[in-house]
């Protein structure tokens, strides 16, 4: 392509909502034959809402009568209170969902969520800290069990049931040991599916990588018409993912929100960043997409194809 073309795409883009970084970008962008969506910011909205809280000590007190309603509520109250604190220190998706919630419910009424000390954010995992002087633990079933933390099989049944439902929960643990589960639900894009679509006929292989459990995941990339599915991957899995399909010969376009996958975007032969997302994001991609819309990843490739044919 003549400079003169590439920059009429690369300005062509601009229009479209596609920023690009260098005019090389678009050379990369004709090529791809693989595109790995990160699940949570990316295919769905990562405006995540908490819909449920069970606490551990709240369905133990269940069994003798009305007294034991209150109970439940002010378990489950705790129990949110304590992770709401912590999560009030992380930008994940789950942690927004979370302290919001915990800040509704105790912050507004009582002036402010309880005192955290060590903060510590374990990447793709969940976070930790003393909350109130307890030991506090919030994330992934693994996680906990990372923790030394075990899980009652009713919990991890009841999970199985959630994550059916493409929900995903949350453990805590308090002091060392389980102390309930918090649910919480995202949506799918409205424009994710079409976008899906529309990278098929491009020819292009769509795979929906996360972090989150493989129940939700599947539910995810049937709402959307992804046949591939990689689920529970840690931030280094999902650079293995990447490499993976490298070795296989494919060239691979990576579309996240720098949440957990900013290393997985550099590992791509075509990084995509999406425009609400983080800074790291950003830096580590070719392409940031200023309207966070799927549909801007298909028309990036058939702008660069465009860009690469007329001038031939
Ligand atoms: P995704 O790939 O969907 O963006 P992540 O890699 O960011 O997911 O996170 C993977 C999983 O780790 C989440 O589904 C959640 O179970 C857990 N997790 C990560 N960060 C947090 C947090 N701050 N609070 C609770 N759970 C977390
Ligand atoms: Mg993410």
């Amino acid at each position: 392509a003549t400079p003169t073309a590439l920059l009429v795409g690369t300005g062509r883009g601009a229009q479209l909502g596609i920023l690009i970084k260098g005019p090389e970008v678009l050379e990369s962008s004709r090529t791809i034959d693989a595109v790995v969506l990160d699940k949570t910011g990316t295919v769905t909205t990562g405006s995540m809402r908490l819909t449920a809280v069970h606490s551990a000590q709240g369905a133990e007190v269940t069994s003798d009568g009305d007294r034991t309603k209150v109970d439940h509520a002010e378990a489950d109250g705790q129990l949110l209170r304590l992770a709401g604190a912590l999560e009030a220190f992380s930008e994940h998706p789950i942690a927004r969902a979370v302290a919001a919630a915990a800040r509704e419910t105790h912050g507004v009424r009582s002036g402010s969520l309880p005192e955290v000390e060590d903060f510590r954010s374990h990447q793709g995992r969940g976070v930790s800290g003393r909350v109130d002087g307890r030991k506090v633990a919030v994330g992934r079933r693994s996680f906990l069990t990372e923790c030394s933390v075990e899980l009652p099989s009713e919990v991890l049944d009841m999970s199985a049931a959630v994550e059916r439902d493409g929900r995903t929960p949350v453990m805590v643990a308090v002091d060392g040991s389980f102390a309930g589960v918090l649910i919480v639900a995202d949506a799918v894009k409205e424009t994710s599916p079409e976008a899906v679509a529309q990278l098929r006929e491009l020819g292009l292989m769509p795979v929906l990588l996360t972090g989150d459990n493989a129940g939700t995941a599947q539910r995810v990339a049937e709402e959307v018409g992804i046949a591939e599915v990689i689920a529970e991957a840690l931030p280094e899995d999902k650079v293995e993912a990447v490499k993976r399909l490298q070795r296989q010969g494919r060239t691979v376009a990576m579309v996240g929100d720098g949440v957990n996958d900013a290393a997985a975007l550099a590992q791509s032969d075509l990084g995509i960043a999406m425009g609400a997302g983080t800074d790291v994001a950003i830096d580590a991609a070719d392409i940031t997409i200023i309207r966070g819309d799927l549909r801007s990843v298909a028309d990036a490739v058939r702008l660069s194809r465009k860009t690469f044919t007329t001038i031939r």
